[in-house]
């Protein structure tokens, strides 16, 4: 079969089945998916496994998951690969814009969400990785186009398409008997996780309510207290006033220590 290099426009014979090809000519690693032919790309990987590993870390340590997750979670293994999306440059009045896919299926959809800076985007070379690390796609070039299309861009605004593979680190852990993913951007190393374990804001939410009660009551209290020491109207209000101050700032202490202590605790 022979297709069109995207880079030079040679004419390249390309056997059956072969997905991953360089131009003869010009060198370029290009991408065959049907009949379409695009380039592909790598980004290289800047962590160590246990440089990637601390950044994992320093998140599980981070304000979003809970607390001590870094203490209390085992790491049971990873696995390093090269994940292929589809890369789509647009460009409108509005300048030019980069729109990712996953090309293979994964649980972690923020993977769209990836940001890959100019001049990252190396050729794929085949003798530079192992094949094993490389992970083929799945999602064909037209199904990531009719995604980009139902998701609101003008395919003629596409000025490039691309497959991209983008190194990760992933990584299995269990924390309290259930087992989580994270992956580690190798190349930034951002952390992406969809499902972990969460701080619990239900703790707040009964406090809050707690606190509503105790202030409402605590008023109704004072206003009944003040009537009945005084027949006075005016220093019945001025009283009840009095007194509201001195049981809000007694009801604020315990509820303020509540709060600290469940601060902690999550
Ligand atoms: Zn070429």
């Amino acid at each position: 079969m022979q297709i069109k290099c995207t880079q030079c426009a040679a004419d390249v014979t390309v056997q059956q089945d072969e997905t991953f090809i360089e131009c003869p000519f010009c060198a370029s690693a290009l991408f065959l998916d049907k009949r379409k032919v695009v380039f592909h790309y790598l980004i290289h990987s800047n962590f160590k496994p246990n440089e990637a590993e601390g950044n994992l870390k320093r998140w599980m340590s981070g304000n979003h998951t809970v607390k001590d997750l870094d203490l209390k979670s085992k790491i049971i293994k990873s696995e390093f690969y090269y994940f292929p999306v589809w890369y789509f440059k647009t460009k409108d009045s509005s300048g030019d814009k980069i729109h990712l896919q996953p090309a293979a299926s994964t649980s972690v959809s923020e993977i769209k969400k990836l940001q890959i800076p100019a001049g990252a985007l190396k050729f794929y070379d085949k003798n530079l990785h192992n094949e094993h690390e490389i992970i083929k796609p799945d999602v064909l070039y037209d199904s990531a186009r009719q995604w980009l299309s139902d998701s609101g861009v003008s395919l003629e605004t596409v000025r490039e398409a691309a497959l991209v593979h983008i190194p990760f680190y992933n990584f299995h852990y269990t924390y309290n008997g259930k087992t989580y993913t994270a992956l580690v951007e190798a190349s930034s190393g951002q952390v992406y996780a969809n499902i972990y374990p969460a701080k619990s804001e239900a703790p707040f939410r009964v406090l809050f309510a707690m606190a509503v009660t105790a202030f409402i009551l605590a008023g109704i209290v004072c206003y009944i207290l003040a009537f009945v020491i005084t027949d006075d109207f005016g220093e019945a209000v001025v009283a009840a006033e009095i007194f509201k101050i001195i049981s809000y700032s007694l009801i604020s202490v315990p509820l303020m220590i509540m709060a600290y202590v469940i601060a902690k605790k999550i």
